[in-house]
Order: C-alpha cells, then structure tokens, then sequence
C-alpha cells in the first residue's frame, strides 16, 4: 500500500521497514494481535473472515505499507512482487487457492512502472487463473487504471475521508469473495474517468460535494448493485492515472453500466463545488498570536495542510512555525515535525537540557526550509504508540526516538519516522494537555479531523496557505504527465460523460 507524490523523495525498502513490512511467515500473528500493525482493510478482512468463513485457512501473503511517500523504487518494488508471486506459487503447488484478498492504496506509481498496483493484480491473477476470485480494498484516493478494474473481480474503495471505514471495506470484501467462491458467481464491473482532480482540502466526506456524491452513489446499492466506489483520486501523483474514478460491480452489466454513468454524470456536474478555502499565513499568525494572548477566545488549530505526511509530505516543513515563532504565538504545540537528528540530539541531552536546536540540518528538500532556536527539552519518548482516535485508532504505530522541545511560546513534537499528525495520543504521549493548548499546529491535511475533533470543530479549523509538497493549490503543483485537459486546470471544454468501461463477469 502505498500512496505516491510524484515530487516526493523515492520510497525505498528502508522506509517500508521503518512503517510496516511483514514477511509472510509473521503476518498471521501479528493479525491476531491485539494491536495489529497490518492495515486496517486486512485486519477488518481477516476477522469477517474468522466470523463469516469459520475454518477458513488463510495462507499470507506479504504486507509493505507506507502511507504515503514517493515513486517506490522500481528493485523494491520487484521484490515486492515476487515475493507475492513466489507465495503464491508456493500454495497452489501444494493444493488449490479458492479467493484472493489484496489490500491496495490505487495510487502506487514505481520510478519505472506507472502502475503499480495494476501489476500486482495482473501477477496475481496470471497465477491464480480466470476462477480464482479476487477482491481488493482502495484508499478512495487511488487513481485507478483500467487494468486494475480488468484484473480484480470485486473492488471496494472507502467511502470515508478521513478514512475511518478501512476495516469496514476489508469486511466486505471477505463478504464478496465468500460470495464469489459459494455461488460460483462474479460481478461484472464498469468504470469510469473523469477528467477532474478535486483539490485534496475539498474532499471530506462529512459534508460538501464529496460526501453528496459518495451519498448519491451509495443509494443505488441493493439489489443488482453490489459496490458504488466514487475515488476522488490523489491530486499530487502526477500520473496518467489521474482523476476521480467511478467503479460499480453489479450482477448484471446494464445495472453495472446504468449506476456507472448516472454516477459519473452527477460528479462531472458538481465540479465547480470543490473550491478549497485556505488562510493566510499572515492571517494565521495574527489569529495565532491572538489566541494566545486573550484566554477567552476559543483555541484554535491551524492545519499545515501542505505539509501532510499521509500525502508523501517531508513532515518537515518551517513555514508555519517559523512565523508563530518570530511573532512570539503563545500556548502553542506543534505536532508532529519529522527530524530524526533533533530527535537524537534531545535524547542524548536528556530532559531539561538547553540547546541550540538546528531544524532540518539534514534534510536536502527545498520547499522544507531551514529554522534555528533556543530549545529547552521537555519530554521524551520511546516513540511506541497505540492509536487513540482517529483512522489509526487501535492499530501499533511506530515514529523512533520522539521528543517535545519547547521553543519559546511553542513546544514542538519531533519524531524519526515521517508520519502524519493522525492521533493525538502522539501529542499526550509526551506530556501536552490538548485541551489546554490555545492553538495547535497539526501536520495533515484532513485525517488528524477524525482525531482532534473531540477538541476543536470543524469552524475553529485553519487550513494554512504554505508551501509543500502536499499543497492544494494545483497551480503550484509542477505537473508532467497528468492528461490534459484536466479539471480545474483547465477550464470546460466541453466534456460529456460517455459510455462507462465494461468489464464481464468472469465465469466461476
Ligand atoms: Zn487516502
């Protein structure tokens, strides 16, 4: 699973390591964990499995997950998929295989391959054969191919963004292929590609056009339609891929092709709805500076909603703290900011020590920037955390040597694993009182929502304008290999909905 910034830095095996990489032979035992490090999809799958399939035996595959990074390099990725292959072979040849159950992201792109996870679903499918049912759950910011919708015989993409639906889709998909490989029966699928990105801020689902549209195409489920996926796509990806997807598995092709067409039409006439509503960091300041003085105004959190690790983001960005700073913001905590080597650097000086702390000496990226201040060290932590709240809550998460340093009126959460700001036990590990911050500086684009939003509602969110490698402001975004035209890129052009892609239902 992996979600590709095309300007991001390659993801390389030693960054898969450092989030989850699961060989084949621990995979089972970390699923039946109370606390699994598997994604949610597989862990949602294996245990409908265990409940609706008992006596099932599960044969594991391997997990590499990250949640999001750059182009995966194209070696890594190779190994990937022999392993996959290798695990498979190995199965078959000692007796049959009767499902398939792949947890994909859909927005994989490799430094070579521009589809990642369209060739790890044709592998699978090349060895299992035509018979074998295969189902795949999506982040609905895959950017889905053709191929991937030839290849699989069921897909389910969240319905969700912040994505807390992941064990849900993973359950349904054991659903399905038990289905599948009882009645003998497959779905046929249709698909369609709408020239349209919506910026990445305008896609939450709990209100506004996305969650309408996911609304719209979850009411013709039933009956002769199994799954409505609409996939709002990842904007940054920079791929052929590109743009909002609509897939439908349908037991027959006309329901699959009707609920296909209806829904793509109502998304490409709702374009003009995703319009991303972004501060000033001028603003942002002023308001930061503010809160801090005047105790009976609400806290605030400003989203760094460029800067968001879960879309291939360095987590490191400066912007935001370097003008709260230099402006002298009060109760403050910014969280979390990916610096290994200041992480280090506080371990070694221990708690209470002073010092000269150098943000990002290391790091190479331009867009990161550089800030230096006089720190006192707070807290520290092993960086071994349970998810609370939020898309991760439950599910080990592992971010190596944390610290809470205390810049003046701000207190920074540094970490070693590049990972967004998605739970706020990362935040009360180290010792902040949520509660009683009067602005937070949270590192995410939108799943911190589905975490922070015990203290701070929807109306007392920022979301800055800074730069990133996660902006949405699509016109800062370097693009090369994106068709065109492409929406809001480019202005209408006339594009009319046509027929949806058609694929047959495979004989059981
Ligand atoms: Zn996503």
């Amino acid at each position: 699973m992996l979600e590709s910034n095309a300007h991001a830095p390659v993801a390389t095996r030693e960054e898969f390591a450092q989030n989850v990489l699961i060989p084949p032979g621990e995979l089972l035992a970390d699923l039946r964990s109370a606390h699994p490090r598997s994604p949610g999809c597989l862990a949602g799958f294996f245990d409908e499995m265990e409940r609706a399939a008992a006596g099932w035996q599960p044969l594991p595959m391997i997990v590499a997950a990250v949640g999001a990074s750059g182009p995966i390099d194209q070696q890594w990725f190779d190994t990937i998929v022999v392993s996959m292959a290798d695990s498979l072979e190995t199965l078959l040849a000692s007796g049959p295989v009767d499902g398939v159950f792949l947890s994909l992201h859909g927005a994989a792109i490799a430094t070579v391959d521009a589809d990642p996870d369209g060739v790890l679903l044709a592998t699978v499918r090349h060895i299992v054969g035509d018979h074998v049912p295969i189902a795949a759950t999506l982040d609905l910011h895959g950017n889905v191919s053709a191929a991937m919708v030839a290849e699989a015989d069921y897909l389910a993409a969240y319905l969700t963004n912040p994505h807390v639906d992941t064990h849900e889709r993973g359950a349904e998909c054991a659903r399905a292929l038990v289905r599948m490989m009882s009645s003998g029966t497959r779905p046929h699928r249709a698909f369609v590609k709408l020239p349209f990105i919506p910026p990445s801020v305008t896609q939450n689902t709990k209100a506004g056009p996305y969650g309408d549209i996911i609304a719209f195409g979850q009411t013709y489920v039933g009956r002769d339609v199994e799954n409505v996926s609409v996939l709002s796509g990842f904007t940054l990806g920079d791929t052929p891929k590109a743009g909002m997807s609509i897939v439908v598995c349908a037991r027959t092709a006309d329901a699959a092709r009707e609920t296909a067409r209806e829904v793509a039409t109502r998304a490409w006439g709702d374009r003009a709805r995703y319009v991303p509503r972004l501060t000033s960091l001028a603003d942002a300041t002023r308001m930061a500076v503010d809160v801090g003085r005047d105790p009976t105004l609400p806290p605030l959190l400003f989203a760094d909603v460029a800067d968001n690790a879960g879309g291939g983001g360095r987590a490191n960005t400066v912007w935001i703290l370097e003008a709260f700073h230099r402006a002298g913001v009060q109760g403050c905590t910014l969280g979390i900011f990916y610096d290994p080597v200041v992480a280090a650097q506080a371990h070694a000086a221990g708690v209470g020590a002073k010092l000269h702390v150098q943000f990002n000496a290391e790091e190479t990226h331009p867009l990161s920037g550089k800030f230096a201040a006089d720190a006192i060290v707070m807290q520290l932590h092993d960086g071994h955390f349970i998810g609370r709240r939020g898309i991760a809550a439950g599910h080990a998460i592992e971010l190596g040597l944390c610290a809470r340093l205390r810049c003046n009126g701000i207190d920074v959460i540094v970490v070693s694993v590049r990972q967004q700001a998605k739970d706020p036990v990362f935040l009360e590990a180290l010792g902040v009182d949520i509660g009683a911050q009067r602005s937070l500086i949270i590192k995410s684009r939108g799943h911190f929502r589905a975490a922070f939003d015990e203290f701070f509602p929807d109306d007392r969110i920022i979301e800055v304008d800074v730069p990133g490698l996660t902006t949405p402001v699509l016109k800062n975004v370097p693009y090369r290999n994106i068709p065109r035209p492409l929406y809001p890129l480019d202005p209408d052009w006339g594009f009319t909905v046509g027929e949806p892609q058609m694929f047959a239902a495979r004989s059981g």
